[in-house]
């Protein structure tokens, strides 16, 4: 079984390119370059210069040896929240950026939800002096206040999407229609990995320099360099696809998806997109979708901004359809109570986002000597807010 993407664009019956004939151009050129690029040694080298002095990588494999010993096993937490920007966005956009430039865009656009993506974008046009337009819901506007500050900070325009539920997909569909109005200086930047061919494996293989160090750190702490489990949370499935990427084809190696089961998976306010959804098409790609009877997206819902997706990247619809991946979901509920545990236990405050892939251990037991690696994709900073009110502390 092949888990990456075949030569047509797609994995397994999910992906491809369903796009408006205008956008063609544009993805087109960035399919038959973006491979080409990435192995340019230029390119390889200033992308790893700046992930190592800008970003801070490698980011450390950390044994959490409190945690590992209330749940008896060997937790091991891959720090993607130590990255600048608090993330493992940053990777992503770093990646795209070098490209946009390599392609001769000078215009960069991008959509975002909860402000994550939009900050790590402004951040990287800030660093090479781009113009930097985010398109973000007018909903989210409102509620995510800080990040929208930062980006203006850092010098992008915050574009309200006003049509729809003016949340993430209304977002989407505006810098869609952006790009299709600017095809020539114009580069979009998607924050995960969905989209059309090729974005979903362009940010995969950005974002698999995490399973790429957890190899060789893994090693050094364990002598072996495939744990016996990794685990991550998904959105639309980024940090997941950079933490299992190196694995996906060593069948000893478990992978764990988490999703976001919100207030309950048959509650109607959920964002479990494996059980939930539906073959379908959303932003240029088919893949599993949450949708109406007819074919309408259906509003997600997630305590965490960042999981609150009504699809899920295409390559996580071929495994979980295939059964490489074993999918769980984990409500509101139980992922603030992980993201407190590890508060107390370790010291590190978690993004709501990434305590849902610590919640598992509440549900799954693992061997005394199983190596389980979770990708602990962000710092809880911008959520304090929420587990402030959520816990009355
Ligand atoms: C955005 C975000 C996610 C979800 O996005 P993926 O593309 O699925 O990784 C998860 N964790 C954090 C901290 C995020 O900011």
């Amino acid at each position: 079984m092949n888990y990456n993407v075949n030569e047509k664009g797609y994995y397994g019956k999910f992906g491809g390119a369903y796009i408006p004939e205008m956008l063609y151009p544009n993805v087109e050129a960035l399919r038959q370059n973006y491979l080409k690029i990435m192995a340019e040694p230029s390119f390889k080298e200033e992308f790893n210069q700046l992930l190592k002095d800008y970003v801070g990588r490698p980011s450390p494999l950390y044994f959490a040896k409190r945690l590992s010993e209330k749940y008896n096993t060997k937790i091991y937490l891959k720090r993607e929240d130590l990255n600048h920007t608090g993330a493992h966005k940053i990777n992503n956009t770093i990646g795209q950026i070098l490209m946009a430039k390599r392609l001769g865009k000078t215009r960069i656009i991008a959509e975002t939800g909860a402000g994550q993506h939009g900050v790590a974008t402004a951040t990287v046009c800030a660093l090479m002096g781009l113009e930097c337009i985010v398109y973000m819901g007018e909903i989210d506007i409102a509620r995510q206040a800080p990040n929208v500050a930062r980006m203006k900070m850092l010098g992008a325009t915050v574009v309200p999407a006003l049509s729809g539920s003016r949340t993430l997909k209304d977002a989407t569909n505006e810098a869609i229609r952006d790009w299709i109005n600017n095809p020539v200086d114009t580069h979009y930047i998607i924050g995960s990995a969905i989209g059309p061919h090729p974005y979903p494996d362009m940010v995969t293989r950005f974002q698999s320099v995490i399973s790429e160090e957890i190899k060789w750190q893994l090693k050094a702490h364990e002598g072996r360099e495939n744990p016996d489990y990794v685990v991550a949370c998904i959105g639309g499935g980024s940090n997941a696809a950079g933490t299992y990427y190196h694995f996906l084809h060593d069948e000893n190696v478990n992978i764990i998806a988490v999703e976001a089961a919100g207030l309950g998976i048959d509650s109607g306010e959920s964002a479990a997109t494996s059980v939930l959804g539906k073959e379908g098409i959303i932003h240029g790609c088919k893949t599993l979708l949450m949708q109406t009877k007819d074919g309408q997206i259906t509003e997600p819902y997630s305590i965490s901004a960042g999981l609150d997706y009504p699809g899920v990247g295409p390559m996580h619809a071929h495994l979980s359809k295939t059964g490489r991946a074993e999918f769980m979901s984990i409500t509101d509920a139980d992922a603030m109570k992980a993201g407190l545990e590890l508060s107390k236990l370790e010291g590190i405050i978690p993004a709501i986002e990434t305590a849902h892939a610590l919640a598992i251990f509440e549900y799954k037991t693992f061997k005394t000597d199983d190596v389980v690696v979770v990708s602990l994709s962000g710092r809880g900073d911008k959520d304090l807010d929420t587990y402030v009110k959520y816990f009355k502390l």
